[in-house]
C-alpha cells in the first residue's frame, strides 16, 4: 500500500515535474526577464508575480503529493493494536481488495492499493491519489501552475512582438548582444519562439485541465463520477442505436415477409421524394403497389417493386395523378 506520490515505485511523470518547474523558470529569466532588464516598469512586476505564483504552485503541488487521502476508517483499521473488526452500516461499503468497511464516497485504487476518501482520481503527474484530503491542494496547484505559465506567456509575447516591431533599433536586440554576444541575435530569437511554442502548448493543456476542474466543481461532481457519468451515457447510446437499428431490420424483414412494399416514410404520404422520384401509397394498402423511379439504382433495398407486368404502368398514371390533385389543391 502506497502512503503518498513520494512512496515507491516513483514514475516517469512525477520526475518530469521536478525538472519542468525549474525548466519554466530558468527559461524566462534568460529569455524575457534578463532581455527586457531596461524596462523594469513592466518587466519587475511581471517577473515578481510569475516567481511568486510558481512558488506557491511547486508548494501546493509538494502537499497535494505528500498528504495521504486514505480513506479514515480503513486508516482506523490499519493503526488499531490489535486490528479491530470492521462493522459494516449506514454510509459503509465493503471494499473486497481492503478487506473493511470504508466509506460510500471512497473508491479502491488499484494504483496506491488503497481505499481513498471522496476519490476524485489518481493524478500521474503528483503520482498520488487525489481525495478529500489533498484537492484544495491539487486544484490550487493547477490554479497556480495555469496563472503562472500564462503570465509567462504574456512575458514572451510582448519581448517577440517587441522584437520585430522595433527591428534592429531595438532596446532588446542590444541588451541581448550585451548578454549573450552576437551580432544579428538570430540564434536567441529562434530559441526563443521554439521555447514559446512549447509554452503555448503547455498553457492550452494546463488551461483545460484547469477550466476541467472549474466546470467539475460548479457541477458539483469529482472527476470519478464525471468519468461514470460518461461511460453510462456512451453505453446509452450505443445501446439505443443498437436496438434502433435491430427494430429496424426487423421491421424490414417482416414487410418482406408479407410481400409488402417498402417505402420510405415520406413517399408513403404521397410526397416527392430526392426532388424526382415519387412513390404513393393508393387506396387500399392491401391492393397498395409501388412506384419505383426508373432512373433509381441504388434504392433497392429501401424500394422494393412489387409489382408485376402492366400494373406498373397503371400505378404510375394513378401516382402522377394523386400526385398532380396534391399540387393543385384539387
Ligand atoms: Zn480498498
Ligand atoms: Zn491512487
Amino acid at each position: 500500500m502506497r502512503e503518498n506520490g513520494m512512496s515507491s515505485p516513483l514514475n516517469g511523470l512525477q520526475i518530469l515535474t521536478w525538472f519542468l518547474f525549474p525548466y519554466f523558470l530558468i527559461g524566462y529569466i534568460c529569455l524575457v526577464f534578463l532581455p527586457l532588464l531596461p524596462n523594469l516598469s513592466y518587466n519587475l512586476p511581471l517577473g515578481i508575480a510569475i516567481l511568486l505564483t510558481a512558488l506557491t504552485a511547486v508548494y501546493n503541488g509538494y502537499r497535494a503529493c505528500t498528504l495521504n487521502p486514505i480513506d479514515p476508517l480503513l486508516k482506523e483499521n490499519l493503526e488499531a493494536v490489535p486490528q479491530i473488526r470492521s462493522v459494516g452500516g449506514a454510509g459503509k461499503k465493503f471494499c473486497w481488495v481492503c478487506q473493511v468497511h470504508v466509506s460510500d464516497n471512497s473508491q479502491h485504487c488499484r494504483f496506491c492499493d488503497k481505499c481513498v476518501h471522496e476519490f476524485d482520481h489518481h493524478c500521474a503527474w503528483l503520482n498520488t491519489c487525489v481525495g478529500s484530503k489533498n484537492y484544495k491542494q491539487f486544484f490550487k496547484c493547477v490554479t497556480l501552475v495555469f496563472t503562472f505559465t500564462f503570465l509567462e506567456l504574456v512575458g514572451f509575447t510582448i519581448l517577440i512582438v517587441r522584437w520585430f516591431i522595433e527591428g534592429t533599433d531595438s532596446s532588446i536586440r542590444s541588451e541581448v548582444k550585451s548578454l549573450y554576444g552576437g551580432t544579428d541575435g538570430l540564434t536567441f530569437i529562434t530559441i526563443t519562439i521554439v521555447y514559446y511554442v512549447i509554452l503555448f502548448v503547455t498553457v492550452t493543456m494546463i488551461a483545460q485541465l484547469f477550466f476541467f476542474h472549474v466546470n467539475l466543481k460548479r457541477l458539483g461532481i469529482s472527476t470519478y463520477d464525471y468519468i461514470i457519468k460518461e461511460a453510462r451515457e456512451n453505453q446509452k447510446r450505443q445501446r439505443e442505436r443498437a436496438e434502433k437499428g435491430k427494430k429496424m431490420r426487423e421491421e424490414k424483414k417482416l414487410r418482406i415477409e408479407a410481400g409488402q412494399t417498402l417505402v420510405c416514410e415520406p413517399c408513403a404520404g404521397g410526397m416527392w421524394f430526392g426532388g424526382s422520384q415519387i412513390a404513393v401509397s393508393l387506396g387500399d394498402p392491401s391492393k397498395m403497389s409501388s412506384v419505383r423511379q426508373e432512373d433509381s439504382e441504388n434504392d433497392e433495398e429501401d424500394h422494393v417493386d412489387s409489382n408485376k407486368g402492366g400494373e406498373e404502368e397503371e400505378t404510375l398514371e394513378m401516382a402522377a395523378i394523386t400526385v398532380k390533385e396534391k399540387e393543385t389543391g384539387l
